[in-house]
């Protein structure tokens, strides 16, 4: 029987998943249009951090594929609505389009020489860190610290690329602390996905054990793993498919 069969929802990981770099994976763009055919609901749940929804919902409509905003849940977004509660001061260790995106949620941005005065920290991997940034944190001795995740690396067309996780090491490092991450695989990025989609089965599906599946399991989800990663009794999935396309066979 096709998954297609058990489910009505579909809480679906970007990257690895539907595309890798800018370039869409083999049969996924024809996958998500027949969900969508079939009146099934679809959110995009990423943990990347660099890129505004606005970008991320453009770059799939590049692809073809018919896409809200509202669909798309990074974990950019998630950690901007947590950490602006309140409209607190937070200095942001990440993209201008994150920067942004903590404004939009109505933080208060603070510049590397303003950041001792910080309520909260904001982590997120992007290609301009430096030292100056990490400074800057230091600086903050009495803010919370927040990461939109800890993924190690995100995949690429040239190979692995550092992600989030690599340069939240160097900030704790430096602080001695250890951050409240904000983005999969804990529950509440998975709430609020799950708040965009209507009543029915629900499942996650995604191409990291420890993120999307662990996530997905912790939320009280099913899940379906993409491709031949290694799992673990904890990070095992109830179905596991080598594509996306693999959902519709
Ligand atoms: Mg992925």
């Amino acid at each position: 029987m096709p998954l297609t069969d058990l489910y009505d929802n579909y809480i679906i990981d970007l990257d690895g998943v539907v595309h890798v770099g800018w370039s869409p994976l083999p049969g996924a763009v024809e996958t998500l249009q027949e969900l969508t055919r079939r009146g099934k609901g679809v959110v995009y749940l990423t943990n990347e951090p660099r890129y505004a929804r606005a970008s991320i919902t453009a770059r799939l409509r590049g692809f073809g594929l018919s896409v809200s905003v509202d669909s798309v849940i990074t974990a950019g977004w998630a950690g901007a609505l947590a950490v602006s509660e309140g409209g607190a001061a937070v200095y942001v260790i990440g993209s201008a389009e994150l920067r942004a995106e903590v404004a939009r949620a109505g933080g208060t941005v603070l510049s590397a020489a303003d950041a001792s005065s910080a309520d909260r920290i904001l982590v997120a991997g992007h290609s301009d860190f430096s030292y100056a940034e990490l400074r800057a944190a230091c600086r903050a001795t009495a803010a919370e610290l927040f990461a939109t995740n800890r993924d190690p690396t995100f995949p690429m067309p040239d190979g692995p690329w550092p992600a989030t996780g690599a340069i939240l090491a160097a900030v704790e490092t430096a602080l001695g602390r250890t951050a409240t991450v904000l983005g999969k695989p804990e529950p509440p990025i998975f709430r609020l996905a799950q708040s965009r989609l209507g009543s029915g089965r629900t499942v996650v599906v995604g191409d990291t054990p420890g993120v999307d599946v662990l996530g997905g399991r912790r939320a009280g989800l099913a899940t379906v793993l993409v491709g031949s990663a290694l799992t673990t009794a904890e990070t095992r999935p109830d179905h596991a498919v080598a594509d996306l396309a693999g959902l519709l066979r």
